[in-house]
Formats: C-alpha cells, structure tokens, sequence
C-alpha cells in the first residue's frame, strides 16, 4: 500500500507546484497587460537637467484612444515654483502626474522639461530627475527604515534621520516600541494613509531629485494628519520644482499658481486669491469644500 501511497503524494505535489507557477504566471500575464508601454527612442539621450522648468504643451492623452483624458493641455511650472492643479474627481489630475513621471507617452503634443521632449529622452533619466509621492504608497513588508531607505539605497545614517525629521515621521517612529525597527507593510503594522503619505516623503527627500511631483491621496485625512503632510511637503518641496495634484483646496492655498482642470484642459489660472476673485470653477469647489469642512 506504502508503495501505492508514495507516488501518489509525489504526483499529489507536482499538481499542485504545476498549478501554482501556472496561477503565478496568469498573474504576471494580467500584470503585464496592464503595465503601460513606454519605449525609448533608438539612441535616445538622457534628460540633461538645467532649472528644472516644466511645459505641457496642447498634450493629448487617452487610456483608450477613442476617449480623451486630457485634450489639448497647456501649462508651464517655472523652476524652483510650486503648482497646484485641483478639478472635479475624474478631471485628469492624477493622469497628469502620471504622464509627467513617463508611466506613458502622450497621444498628441508633448512634456518638455528643460526644453527636452521627455518622451524623446531616455525613461530612466526622466524617473532619475522626477519623483514622485503616489496617492496609494506601496510599502514592502521590512521595516519603516529599509522602506525610508528604499528612496536611495546606500544612503548614510544621518540622511535617513533628517529626512524622518523633514518627513515629520520622528513623533510616529519613537511612538512604536520598535521604532524604525517596526516590519510594515501587507503582514506587518497596518499604517495609516497620511503615515504612508509621510514616508513616501521621506523617500523622495532621500531620492533629491530636482522636480517633486505629489498626487495627494483622495480619502479624507484627519486634519491633524493632512496638516503634517501639508507641512512634511512645504520642507521638501522648497527649492524644488514641485506639482501638486490637490483634491484638497486647503492644502494648496500658498501655491504660486494653481490650474484648474475640467473636461481635460486648463479651465482657470491663478493664484488662491486671484481665483476667488474670479467667482468661477475654483471659487465653486472651494464653497463645496468649505460647507463639507463646516459639517464634518
Ligand atoms: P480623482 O480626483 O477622483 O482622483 P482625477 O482628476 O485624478 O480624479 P484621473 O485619475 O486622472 O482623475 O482619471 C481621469 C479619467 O481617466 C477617469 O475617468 C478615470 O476613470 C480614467 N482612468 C484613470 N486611470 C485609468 C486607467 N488606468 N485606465 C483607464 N482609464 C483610466
């Protein structure tokens, strides 16, 4: 019977190892589906950062060609300033901060940075000059240090520290028993939007890379947690050629201009008072957020 058993139980393992990488490979299939194609040029050169400006210039896009995201888009961040572009929920804005970092290349007219087409440049000069805090922060299971890190591998001690003091993550890390020891992530400590927020900031200020893009989470943050973001991103953005994608009015009121984005194009310009004045889209969806703040 013994006999009969053993080969039984092995052919029992080769099952179930064959259908695992089978499932394994369905996922990295779907995974490859849906991972954008960007290719660099024959021969293409690097991105040769100078001041750091930004240009969209009439930049088209769609996720499916038959229907537009962005159509026609004009805007410029000068170097060294800080943008803000806020719009109803499906306005672009995250698709915006995704073309900027190369996730993929533009349908019509093009991203210029320093006067450089960034889908003529190789890919990785672009992600070398541009960083970016994502809305949703994948943080590995190992601890808050090694994800800190993460944004430069090699970087010194003392790096690390100052940017967990800029990133105002130091009252979180000493509030955990094992402070930056502490494993996160998918089988560690569940942390927080904003806390995964602050230490995608850290990593970026670790990266020092000349133009911060930041897509600020949509769900709703305490305003204890979306005042350190606020005040985590006024340290790294200083200096820096920043965008900020805003889905909060409240925290982009000190930008040096802010665009309002509707049915993919710039609908307004200006600064927070200057939009006020305008009585339009931006003076509406600051109304809406103020009577939402009013009865939270
Ligand atoms: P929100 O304020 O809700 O985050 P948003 O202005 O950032 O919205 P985007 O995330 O840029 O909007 O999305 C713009 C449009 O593109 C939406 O209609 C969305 O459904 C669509 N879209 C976004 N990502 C994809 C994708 N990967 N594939 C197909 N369509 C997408």
């Amino acid at each position: 019977m013994i006999q009969l058993f053993m080969p039984l139980n092995f052919l029992g393992f080769v099952y179930r190892e064959i259908r695992r990488a089978l499932t394994d490979l369905e996922s990295m299939l779907a995974l490859l589906k849906r991972t954008p194609k960007v290719v660099n040029l024959t021969g293409a050169p690097d991105l040769k950062l100078d001041k750091g400006q930004i240009e969209f210039r009439n930049v088209t896009f769609g996720y499916q060609p038959q229907r537009h995201i962005l159509r026609g888009l004009n805007l410029t961040v000068p170097s060294g300033q800080k943008l803000a572009v806020v719009g109803a929920s499906g306005a672009g804005k995250s698709t915006l901060a995704r073309l900027l970092y190369r996730f993929y290349d533009v349908d019509n007219g093009g991203i210029f940075i320093d006067g450089q087409n960034i889908a003529e440049v190789t890919q990785e000069s672009v992600r070398q000059q541009v960083a970016i805090v994502p809305q949703d922060t994948v943080l590995f299971n190992t601890s808050i240090r090694d994800n800190i890190a993460y944004g430069r591998p090699g970087a010194c001690d003392k790096d690390i520290e100052q940017a967990i003091d800029l990133a105002h993550l130091r009252g979180f890390i000493d509030s955990l028993p094992e402070g930056d020891k502490t494993i996160v992530g998918e089988r560690g400590l569940k942390v927080s939007g904003g806390e995964k927020q602050r230490i995608a900031i850290a990593r970026v200020i670790l990266k020092r890379s000349p133009i911060l893009v930041f897509d600020e989470a949509t769900s709703a943050l305490d305003s204890g947690a979306e005042a350190a973001i606020v005040n985590a991103l006024a340290e790294v953005a200083r200096g820096h050629t920043t965008v900020v994608i805003a889905h909060r009015l409240s925290t982009v009121v000190d930008a040096d201009r802010i665009v309002v984005l509707a049915d993919g194009a710039v609908v307004e310009r200006g600064t927070h008072t200057e939009l006020l004045s305008q009585a339009g889209h931006y003076a509406n969806l600051w109304a809406m957020q103020q009577a939402n703040a009013d009865h939270t």
